[in-house]
């Protein structure tokens, strides 16, 4: 079987410029400017509200090394408080929304230099993940401007934004560009570990004409910002993406303060299969295993957490993996050679590394990393199915099954019955069990004879079901829709 073609953005798009341009790591121009923003001094970042912000100072740390590298102050109540005061929807025509957004799609371009180095000093990134998230960035900004520029429906009024710092960059700028193209005010509330990334993307957004009452930054924690926002009854509307627990206190929350249909649109945690069959070619599959479990050192919720391999070709399947994981280099995300890059503060590592101790007897390989900064091994674990998996783990640690050619209805049946349904990956050369499975299986996203990760917005509109999300895909036509009030002269919208 094929691999599965993508769809080429200009099929979407029309007019071919939606899609970032891509960054050559290998032009001496373009690393110059990146290496240039490697030790430039990070500015002490505080709220950007259009009242007065007050808070706590508390540092920034560079998961890779383990030092400070900011200060950033944190929104306290009364500065979350002053910002709903002050926060407007975006009253300005469709057509300049969607410019200005564009305008700010050309911005972030254009500071590829600072912004690469920002998410590897901020976010423990790669290079080469700094490179995709950027580029999903833009691509977001261009998306919902195509999206929405011939739409002048009403908003819903002021939405909370509250993003992950896996993609500070990319998701945050995502749940943003959708609300604001559809008029609506936003308060963002960036991950605590990535504040600098979101005020610099907040400073390019003004900076391309998005108005200060309708684009403020509010840095602080889930328990101080995050509770203020989402029980406040002047809020229309909350966009999240996060762990699934957190999504389950935010619609309580919601339940209890705001009016009833106020949206929450989440994107939430998985627990993704992958399923190799013994017709599966050996090579790109393993490739495809590796760059599923341990690219952006196995943090995105898309990442592949257990993977199941027919009985007839698991020895050999699983010694290429070990082989393909020691090729991996570990280390500085500075580094061009690097493949994974540290987990995102001292709190992950120390969660996963107890987890690989209580489990180190199912372990079958393992990779040394440097002793400084938040390194986590890349792992190699067996266990008999996703059933015996207590919960997500968002690191590089990739759990590996065997079934019976006989067992591959069971194990379908056993990924649908933990509840998750974000990603899933098939490698088979059976075009009838492309068609089979892929029926049989509930989730959003799945991919056959390919990796599991980096969808492209546009053309693989990415989100979940069940715990994994509550539903309309970010980078699809559902998603902005919305963020526009219902239609009061459509019934049951
Ligand atoms: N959209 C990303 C991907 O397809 C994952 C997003 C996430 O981790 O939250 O890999």
């Amino acid at each position: 079987h094929a691999p599965q073609a993508l769809l080429a953005p200009e099929a979407i798009y029309g007019d071919g410029r939606v899609n970032s341009r891509g960054f050559d790591l290998t032009a001496e121009d373009e690393l110059g400017r990146i290496f240039a923003a490697r030790d430039v001094a990070i500015a002490d970042a505080a709220p950007l509200t259009a009242a007065e912000a007050t808070g706590t100072a508390v540092p920034v740390v560079n998961p890779a090394t383990g030092a400070t590298i900011a200060q950033i102050t944190e929104a306290d109540e009364a500065t979350v408080a002053r910002a709903i005061d002050a926060a407007r929807p975006w009253d300005a025509p469709a057509a300049t929304r969607a410019q200005v957004l564009r305008r700010a799609a050309d911005l972030y371009e254009a500071e590829f230099g600072p912004i690469f180095g920002l998410v590897a000093r901020e976010a423990g990134k790669t290079l080469n993940d700094a490179v995709a998230e950027l580029r999903e960035a833009v691509d977001f900004l261009r998306y919902y401007a195509q999206q929405g520029e011939a739409r002048d429906d009403a908003p819903r009024g002021i939405i909370a934004a509250i993003s992950p710092w896996n993609f500070p960059l990319a998701i945050f700028t995502g749940q943003v560009a959708a609300a604001l193209m559809a008029g609506n005010g936003v308060l963002a509330k960036p991950a605590e570990q990535t504040p600098l990334i979101a005020a610099m993307a907040v400073r390019l957004l003004h900076k391309a004409g998005v108005p200060a009452t309708a684009l403020q930054l509010l840095p602080g924690d889930g328990a101080t910002v995050g509770a203020a926002l989402t029980r406040d009854a002047r809020i229309d509307g909350v966009v999240f993406t996060g762990g699934t627990d957190t999504a389950r206190l935010i619609a309580t929350k919601m339940a209890q303060h705001m009016r009833p249909g106020t949206p929450l649109v989440a994107e939430t945690g998985g627990l993704n299969a992958m399923i190799v069959d013994s017709t599966a070619l050996p090579e790109q599959a393993v490739r495809d295993i590796v760059a599923s479990s341990f690219r952006s050192a196995g943090q995105r919720c898309s990442a592949l957490r257990c993977l199941y391999v027919q009985e007839d070709v698991a020895p050999h399947l699983i010694r290429m993996i070990q082989g393909a994981m020691d090729e991996l280099t570990v280390g500085d995300p500075w580094d061009l050679t690097t493949d994974v890059g540290p987990v995102i503060d001292a709190e992950a590592q120390s969660g996963i590394m107890a987890y690989l101790a209580d489990h180190k007897d199912r372990i079958l390989h393992q990779l040394p990393v440097p002793s400084q900064g938040h390194f986590v091994p890349p792992t190699l674990m067996k266990v008999t199915g996703i059933e015996e998996m207590d919960r997500e783990i968002f690191g590089p640690v990739l759990h590996v099954a065997t079934y019976k050619a006989r067992d591959l209805d069971k194990v379908v049946a056993a990924i649908n019955a933990r509840g998750y349904g974000l990603t899933f990956g098939l490698h088979t050369r059976i075009d009838s069990r492309v068609q089979e499975v892929t029926e049989a299986i509930h989730v959003g996203n799945i991919y056959v004879n390919r990796n599991q990760v980096g969808a492209t917005v546009g053309s693989q509109p990415f989100g979940g079901e069940g715990l994994s999300g509550t539903g309309p895909k970010a980078g699809g036509p559902l998603y902005l829709p919305r963020f526009f009030a219902p239609d009061v002269t459509q019934p049951g919208t």
